[in-house]
């Protein structure tokens, strides 16, 4: 079964997009081809991509989560900011794979053996600031604690594109012992502001895919919010943990005052 489609955004980005709906995107250059993320680990995102390119492909992950590291095993290494680390060595296991997917009756028809393996080789840790040059394209890897601790943006500079990924959009999720606080990612989120002049585009891994460039200024003002009482106390429940949610929202989860970014943190978040 063939997990993923894709879709060319340029002549050096193609989205590729896997059965659940989260995306990964690669990145290619005259010498050299980037995949960012890899999706849920169905199939192979290897063969997949490399139908894409006929240049060398490595990996860069954006963090370690579930939805995003595991087609990671069909590399031997694999770039991943270190403070992921423990995050990844949970959930890009295979076992706790199967038990997290299987739980859902809508994935129970995908054999096991499409539950891409346990990655096996190394974790190669990304700078702050690091570039990547792939032959007139380049990669810098911009790090934005957050959603994770070692969440990074990567800045494809020669198309002003930054991929915010999970790191910033319209319902970021901050939680459990892996993510930060919202005064610690309020820092991370002023930092990418200053670099608002390197980019036009934003492109994310889920839903809508990209948000206009007010989406940034939006959730800083949600951390605002968070941080002197003024968020809308409204309860919501994602991936069955309650969370609060900073500006209130209709049953689809969009702004009731029409604006798009929002953050979906747990009580111990909000400070
Ligand atoms: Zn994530």
């Amino acid at each position: 079964m063939n997990y993923y489609t894709s879709q060319r955004l340029s002549p050096s980005i193609t989205r590729i997009t896997d059965f659940t709906g989260v995306c990964c995107y690669l990145v290619e250059g005259e010498e050299k081809a980037c995949l960012l993320d890899t999706c849920n680990g169905f199939g192979n995102i290897r063969e997949y991509a490399e139908t894409l390119t006929d240049k060398p492909l490595f990996i860069i992950l954006t963090h370690g989560h579930i939805d995003h590291a595991p087609g990671a095993c069909w590399f031997d290494e694999v770039y991943l900011n270190h403070a992921d680390l423990k995050l990844v060595h949970q959930h890009a296991s295979r076992s706790y794979r199967l038990e997290r997917f299987s739980a859902d009756p809508q994935n129970q028809t995908i054999p096991q053996a499409d539950y891409c393996p346990d990655f096996t080789g190394k974790y190669r840790d990304i700078q702050d600031g690091q570039d990547f040059d792939l032959g007139g394209v380049s990669i810098q890897m911009i790090a934005c604690p957050g959603h994770t601790q070692g969440m990074m943006m990567p800045l494809v500079r020669e198309e002003r594109t930054i991929i915010f990924g999970d790191g910033c959009g319209v319902g970021v999720l901050l939680f459990g012992e892996n993510s930060s606080t919202v005064s610690e990612y309020k820092k991370s989120l002023e930092k990418i502001q200053m670099l608002q002049d390197q980019y036009d585009l934003i492109l994310r891994n889920h839903g809508t895919f990209t948000s206009p460039k007010e989406l940034l200024g939006n959730v800083i003002e949600c951390c605002n919010a968070i941080l002197e009482g003024r968020a809308s106390g409204q309860k919501i429940i994602t991936h069955g943990i309650e969370f609060f949610i900073a500006q209130a929202v209709d049953e689809q989860e969009n702004r009731l005052d029409g604006k798009t970014g929002n953050i979906k943190y747990t009580a111990d978040k909000a400070c």
